[in-house]
């Protein structure tokens, strides 16, 4: 499988605007930070984890060709605000509507925003068309490959944590971003991961998402071979984070990054 992260930075984008940004150098293109998204590429078919407000230039950036299934983790407008550009991927797949895989909230949230778009073909030529689905436990694919769902807290709402298993390769890719922790059954679902992305939104604690330093617990505990933070602030500039991570072997994901497992 390819992953392309197509964003990594948390909900109001890095650098923050309106803010001095004390201690980000904007001189390096790894602190500017869209909002967080992957694309993966898994037996040859297109699966598009979450569309913020970034999504359309996110998909210009790193040549998207097709979107086939499309994943949104949760509801929250830095995850949902950007699907009306699915319009295109839509066109190319000759009018019939994308399949979209939630949870309760978040296709509840679909429904809110993009009533115009829940038909079985799109209106005319140009608009987006969604067919809403409850996200499986485990959703197969055309040669076997797999992703397994679990559902992590994220204060007030739950977010779908993502486990690809590549049949192919035999690698295991965990997504687990937008939680403030990794409850049993998710761990026991990403032990061993190749790789891992965690939330790791900034240093200090938060309600709703893990700080660094429960990020790092929680890669530890995972053993995972290798993992990244994402999500990320203003707080976090990549060179000065890069060193400091390095000790637990994590890394901090930054836009455009990409993986083949
Ligand atoms: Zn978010
Ligand atoms: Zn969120």
């Amino acid at each position: 499988m390819e992953i392309i992260f197509m964003g990594t930075g948390t909900s109001q984008g890095v650098p923050l605007i309106a803010h001095p940004n004390p201690g980000l150098d904007l001189g390096n293109p790894k602190n500017w930070r869209t909002r967080a998204s992957i694309h993966v590429v898994i037996d040859e078919s297109h699966v598009q984890v979450d569309a913020g407000p970034d999504f359309r230039q996110q998909c210009w950036q790193n040549n998207i060709p097709a979107v086939d299934t499309f994943i949104l983790t949760h509801g929250h407008a830095d995850h949902v605000v950007g699907m009306d550009d699915l319009r295109r991927y839509c066109d190319l797949r000759a009018g019939s509507a994308i399949p979209v895989y939630s949870t309760e909230e978040g296709l509840g949230r679909v429904r809110q925003i993009y009533p115009y778009a829940l038909h079985d073909r799109p209106i005319s030529s140009g608009y987006v068309a969604f067919s809403l689905h409850d996200m499986p436990a485990v959703m197969t694919f055309a040669k076997g490959s797999e992703i397994r769902t679990t559902l992590l807290p994220h204060g007030r709402v739950e977010t779908l944590g993502l486990v690809f298993w590549d049949k192919h390769s035999g690698k295991k890719f965990v997504y687990y971003s937008d939680c403030n922790d990794v409850p049993k059954e998710a761990m026991a679902l990403a032990m061993d991961a190749d790789v891992a992305v965690l939330d790791g939104l900034r240093p200090q604690p938060h309600p709703t998402h893990m700080s660094v330093e429960k990020a790092i617990e929680i890669s530890r505990q995972m053993r995972a071979r290798e993992t990244f933070i994402t999500h990320t602030t203003w707080q976090l500039d990549y060179d000065t984070w890069t060193p400091i991570l390095a000790k637990d072997n994590v890394k901090m994901a930054y836009d455009g990054l990409r993986l083949v497992l």
